[in-house]
């Protein structure tokens, strides 16, 4: 009989930024605060070599740097209420994990493949 168990290690980090924005509209520059959890989880077999603590961490510290860097709030220009199309298209991004930019091109694939149909068929 062979019995195995592991040591499950799971770090969880908050980090923030400050964002500078200047305005598309009106050239307003304002900042926002952006806030990330970053998640880590690792697993020793046996609990042996349990350095999966430290490694989680660290990976939970990379997990929020990253959505730090890549994602952003819809925080509007406090002059004139603008939001910058760069900051829309970077939360839809974080929100949607890049599906919804995969699922434009495969439906103007399908699109474009549909009409070459329509073209070739005899009639
Ligand atoms: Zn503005």
């Amino acid at each position: 009989m062979v019995v195995y168990f592991s040591v499950r290690n799971t770090a969880h980090i908050v980090r923030q930024k400050l964002v500078p924005v200047t305005c598309e509209k009106c050239g307003c520059k304002y900042y926002y605060e952006l806030t990330r959890i970053g998640a880590g989880e690792t697993e020793a077999a046996y609990g042996i070599l349990d350095f999966s603590h430290a490694t989680a961490e660290q990976q939970a510290e990379t997990d929020a740097w990253n959505q730090l860097a890549n994602d952003a709030e819809l925080v509007s220009c406090p002059n004139c209420r603008w939001i910058n199309e760069n900051l829309v298209r970077r939360y839809r991004i974080s929100r949607t994990g890049g599906w919804s930019s995969l699922a434009s091109l495969v439906s103007y694939v399908g699109a474009g493949w549909h009409r070459l149909a329509a073209l070739s068929l005899p009639g």
